[in-house]
């Protein structure tokens, strides 16, 4: 990358580029991007190393030159859509920004629903809303660089990334499933208190972020490597749990719509 980016910091001696970082959200809850905000014990740090040019939460500067863009939400509107494209344009790197951007998220529920007229009318009642379209991950409408799961971000993993991207070093998201750092954590598995999880088939990363909470995995960052679905279903029956149990917590963020999509079909037979 060059030109936004500055290089007013060194690295074993080396100079660091700075790049300049914008944040956008489309549908969503803009949690995410909370996420930076809240972040005070090391905000001061990312902040330098990075020149954030472009973030509506907290800031009312705006600009089209930026390097990094951080996209949080997924397009479920026409004017979205431009948007993206426009976004796609100025960015030299594109981030899909929490599980939303990633895969759809929470809002991609509303592409499962029967008649979704009918919901849309018992959530909103007579007041206008303008999200008409399914709700899309970015990637269905441009390419995407780098992805960062969560519902929300782990503000902690995505400050590795940034520094990571700026150090130029490869990102590698972990491939071991939330079970992992459960263990790590030495938490009580919860089929064992008597609720379902996902962890056994989730990506890791999040630091077993629920679990750790006593609360059963909803498999926010997508699928493990190599998540043995059929295995998930076998804990799943042996401790009680029904499959619409486990078809709840495959549709909840997208990550799982393919698994959660043929369970469904086996399901109906
Ligand atoms: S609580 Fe969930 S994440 Fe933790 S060990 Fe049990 S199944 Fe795995
Ligand atoms: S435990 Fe599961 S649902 Fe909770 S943050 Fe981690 S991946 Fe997401």
């Amino acid at each position: 990358m060059d030109t936004p980016s500055t290089t007013s910091r060194t690295f074993l001696g080396v100079p660091l580029m700075k790049p300049t970082v914008a944040f956008f959200e489309l549908s969503s809850c803009e949690g995410c991007q909370l996420q930076i905000v809240n972040n005070e014990a090391t905000l001061l740090d990312f902040l330098s190393f990075v020149t954030v040019v472009n973030f509506r939460e907290a800031m009312t500067e705006k600009t089209d030159n930026y390097d990094i863009a951080f996209v949080e939400g997924s397009v479920t509107r026409a004017d979205e859509v431009v948007r993206l494209k426009t976004i796609r344009k100025n960015a030299k790197i594109l981030v899909a920004f929490g599980s939303c951007a990633c895969f759809g998220g929470v809002n991609q529920l509303k592409n499962r629903f029967k008649d979704p007229a009918w919901v849309k009318k018992q959530v909103y009642g007579s007041h206008a809303i303008d999200s008409n379209d399914t709700a899309q991950p970015l990637d269905a409408i441009v390419p995407v660089d780098l992805k960062i799961f969560g519902c929300p971000v782990k503000k902690e993993e995505v400050e590795k990334i940034v520094m990571n991207v700026a150090l130029g070093k490869a990102i590698e998201h972990p491939k071991f499933p939330v079970c992992m750092e459960c263990k790590a954590n030495e938490n009580n598995c919860l089929f064992d208190l008597g609720e379902p999880c996902l962890g056994p088939i989730t990506r890791g990363g999040c630091d077993s972020w629920c679990p750790s909470n006593r609360f059963g995995c909803w498999g926010c960052r997508g699928p493990a490597e190599d998540a043995n679905i059929v295995q998930m279903q076998e804990i799943m029956k042996k401790h009680g749990f029904s499959e619409e149990t486990m078809l709840d917590r495959l549709e909840c963020f997208g990550g799982f719509a393919r698994d959660a999509d043929a369970l469904r079909k086996t399901m109906k037979k």
